[in-house]
């Protein structure tokens, strides 16, 4: 069975306090890179794409991104 890269990590490096500044900018970075290395990322991202936390780095995206990802996703689907 494939093990998700962030199993026994602790959580909360992928709950920066923010996205943005050059700390939460860092601390975001450093969450994706973990995502970037696992092996079930594209499973990962399809979920939080369809079904979004409000919170956190998932699948490498933050909130803002997730968001994006679903509005251009609603576009190409209605074109
Ligand atoms: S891609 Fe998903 S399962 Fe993998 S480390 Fe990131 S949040 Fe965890």
């Amino acid at each position: 069975m494939t093990r998700p890269a962030c199993r026994g990590m602790d959580p909360e490096i992928f709950f920066p306090i923010s996205h943005a500044g050059p700390a939460g900018i860092r601390e975001t970075e450093q969450a994706k890179a973990v995502c970037r290395a696992c092996p079930i990322l594209a499973g990962c991202l399809a979920e939080v794409v369809a079904d979004p936390p409000e919170f956190g780095v998932w699948a490498a995206t933050t909130p803002e991104e997730r968001r994006r990802i679903r509005t251009r996703s609603a576009l190409v689907k209605a074109a």
